[in-house]
């Protein structure tokens, strides 16, 4: 990057020029400024904060635990308002709910959600029956569709060998889960689930997907790439999957119960229009406009005849996201005007900014570090002349 002006504009943090200057935790010039593939500063205080999300409460064999405030409840053992059976729209389900669980109802098919969604957070609570019936893969066997698409296994592998690959928090015939952590059957086993489906762009993958597995807890599925759905005998594909599917559960003959089934959507990677991790040069620089647009409004605010100091310094954190001509001559003034106000102070007055103009200092330091301005720019020469006038670097 290379600077557009000559003369200084000096930027802080307008929290730091009322309190702290110490540290500089807290200043848009702290950490590694913004570069190609990061819209966002090291510690950027312009940063959105997360979401406030109150957790929920774990589930006990008893009782199902409560979801956290954001998620979107999909079964809470009440009824089945959500579901509807796979064979259409609106087709009423033959599942049943017994006892603040839904049940399989053997030979009426998988039961799906109304509502459909992609990448989630899904939790799911499962029990195979108490009475133990069957063999490998027809021990209590149904399962959880991802989309409908990709199967996590629900399966009573407690005493029940079956093929790995086919094993209770397997991903179906993809891959086995890294453990065995089932309860014995009768008891409520949880899934909490990290999916993120495949993205295709121009029928070129962008991302196959993958899909994490805790089960009861344990780790059993570690960011397991997909590869295309699942399927059974047949070695599922790569491929692209629709924005949105519901969520199925498999009716595999044996009667199964569902319990305290929620899900949080996820917000979209970068490589779909996200703006966190690692973005392209392109998706980066459109953000980065972005933020110093914001910061520029921002500034407008700050206009004080008096005091040039706050505008200054949020027009020059503007700088830091987006090189703007006409920004940077209107903070170079600005620095001007507050520099020839120094030197009209009195020694006391003057002493009393010590801290502000020392932090000022290493905004300087950190603006050239980052070739926002250059080395000599005259006013960061002022600056220093000053602090070594006044000798506070040592005092
Ligand atoms: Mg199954």
């Amino acid at each position: 990057m290379k600077p557009l002006y000559t003369s200084l504009c000096i930027g802080a943090s307008l929290a730091l020029v009322s309190s702290s200057f110490a540290a500089n935790v807290g200043s848009p010039f702290y950490g590694d400024a913004p570069d190609d593939h990061h819209p966002w500063a090291i510690h950027d205080p312009n940063r959105p904060q997360p979401k406030l999300v109150t957790p929920g409460t774990f589930s006990s064999q008893e009782q199902p635990g409560t979801p956290p405030s954001d998620a979107i409840i999909l079964f809470d053992g009440s009824d089945l308002s959500k579901w509807e059976a796979d064979e259409g729209t609106g087709v009423p389900t033959k599942w049943v709910v017994k006892n603040g669980a839904m049940e399989c109802v053997p030979g009426s098919g998988y039961v799906r959600t109304k509502e459909t969604f992609g990448d989630c957070q899904l939790h799911v609570e499962w029990a195979a029956p108490t009475k133990v019936e069957g063999n490998s893969q027809g021990r209590g066997n149904s399962g959880v569709f991802l989309m409908g698409l990709v199967e996590v296994q629900v399966l009573d592998n407690y005493n029940n060998l079956t093929y790995p690959d086919g094993t209770a928090g397997a991903v179906y015939g993809v891959n086995p889960p890294l453990a065995n952590a089932l309860r014995p059957p009768g008891q409520f086993q949880s899934y909490d689930i990290v999916f993120r489906r495949p993205v295709y762009k121009d029928g070129q993958p962008l991302d196959p997907g993958y899909v994490s597995v805790f089960e009861n807890g344990v780790l059993v599925q570690d960011h397991t790439m997909l590869e295309g759905g699942t399927g059974h005998m047949s070695r599922s594909k790569p491929r692209a999957f629709p924005a949105t599917g519901p969520l199925k559960l498999q009716d595999h003959g044996n009667p199964v119960r569902y319990r305290n089934i929620w899900y949080r959507p996820l917000p979209p990677r970068s490589i779909e229009g996200g703006t966190d991790g690692y973005l392209s040069l392109e998706a980066t620089t459109a953000k980065r406009g972005e933020i110093a647009a914001m910061i520029r409004k921002d500034a407008s605010t700050r206009k004080d005849p008096a005091n040039p100091l706050p505008e200054m310094l949020r027009l020059t954190e503007s700088l830091v996201y987006e090189q703007d001509a006409d920004t940077a001559e209107k903070a170079q003034q600005l620095a001007a005007q507050y520099l020839a106000d120094l030197q009209k102070l009195s020694p006391a007055a003057l002493a009393a900014k010590k801290d502000e103009i020392k932090h000022l200092r290493d905004v300087t330091k950190f603006l050239i570090r980052f070739n926002i301005i250059p080395a000599d720019a005259e006013p960061a020469i002022q600056l220093e002349q000053i602090i070594k006038d006044q000798n506070w670097d040592k005092k």
